[in-house]
């Protein structure tokens, strides 16, 4: 991504609410990456603008299907995403890929958003590939994927495919903004070699081995039956389905339209049991509720008398002359008598 572009949009493409919503609905890709780049936008004139446009767009979301796709560095997620996705613009289907990368601040580069992946997805003008911001904490990068997610549906895309790579929270982040999540494992290592962390596994709807080919392939057999036998002791992801495991190849194409049947049989099952309605809309009250407890606690913090008691307070916490307790209590109430 032009790291220019994707901070703020250049004077002469400054466009009304009017222009952005037009452009997305008519599905004219160059307004809707206009209009991704006003989201990612960090000034307050564009972010009212932004949150304009989105409201008048709400109407035309919800109408993709969010599949989110994780693993490890090196498990084959590019490589994957190409194969999986021109299977899918193939089948007709409108697809966007998105991604949330949160390490390339940290880091200094982009885990996923270096240019030379999925080559072939996109030189074709079908998909839409649009990488994280950057420069972002995981929270900034996972409100502006959520909200690219949502101008995206409103530009037609029927399919969305989120990509992340396990930093931080990144994957629980992903779970809270998809339908179907999709955890790409290695042949023959366990998970905490893979760099798996705990209770990724859980989440998942699909697990899938992938690199099964050549001389991975007996090793991915045997990975698949573990796993298999593992998620017999866990809680399923999602009420009313059954986690599946299954082999692929995003080298071959093997497990490809697999993939995709499963997915397909994911929907059929859950659709009309509300069961996805349901979970989109705890998505969205979490999601309510995580900018409200980010934002109290950025105020609270930059609160210029919370700021002043507080050095006092944490003195005589360590001089033993108060309790924890009661300096906490102190600053919530000078914060809550300020409002
Ligand atoms: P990512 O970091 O998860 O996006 O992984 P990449 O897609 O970049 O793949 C990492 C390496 O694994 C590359 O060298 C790929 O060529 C290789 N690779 C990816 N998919 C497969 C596969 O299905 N089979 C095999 N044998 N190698 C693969």
């Amino acid at each position: 991504m032009n790291g220019a572009d994707s901070k703020t949009p250049r004077k002469k493409t400054a466009l009304s609410p009017d222009a952005y919503v037009a452009g997305v609905l008519g599905g004219d890709r160059a307004m809707l990456s206009r209009a991704i780049t006003l989201i990612e936008s960090t000034s307050p004139f564009h972010e009212a603008q932004a949150q304009e446009v989105l409201q008048r767009l709400l109407p035309y979301t919800g109408r993709s299907r969010r599949v989110g796709i994780t693993g490890s560095p090196g498990v084959g997620k590019s490589t994957f995403i190409e194969s999986f996705g021109c299977y899918l613009i193939e089948k007709g289907l409108t697809l966007a890929v998105l991604t949330i990368d949160p390490s390339s601040k940290r880091s200094g580069g982009s885990i996923l958003g270096d240019k030379t992946r999925m080559e072939k997805l996109s030189r074709d003008a079908r998909a839409f590939i649009r990488p994280s911001p950057s420069g972002e904490s995981l929270g900034g990068v996972a409100r502006r994927t959520r909200e690219t997610l949502l101008l995206c549906e409103a530009a037609g895309f029927n399919t969305i495919l989120v990509e992340t790579v396990g930093v931080g929270q990144s994957e629980t982040t992903l779970r809270s903004m998809v339908d179907f999540f999709l955890l790409l494992l290695l042949p023959g290592a366990g998970d905490e070699l893979q760099g798996i962390k705990k209770g990724i596994v859980e989440m998942a709807d699909a697990v899938l081995v992938n690199k099964a080919d050549g001389d991975n392939r007996l090793r991915a057999e045997q990975a698949r039956a573990e796993q298999q036998n593992a998620l017999h002791y866990l809680q399923a992801a999602t009420p009313g389905w059954t986690t599946e495991v299954g082999l692929c190849s995003g080298l071959t194409g093997e497990g490809i339209p697999e993939t995709w049947a499963l997915v397909d049989r994911f929907y059929a099952q859950l659709e009309p049991a509300g069961t996805i309605a349901k979970r989109r809309q705890q998505q969205t009250l979490e999601w309510l509720s995580n900018l409200v407890n980010d934002g109290l606690l950025r105020r609270f913090y930059h609160d210029a008398r919370v700021k002043e008691r507080m050095v006092v307070l944490q003195r005589e916490l360590l001089a033993g002359t108060t309790t924890a307790v009661r300096a906490a209590r102190e600053l919530l109430d000078l914060f809550g008598g300020a409002r």
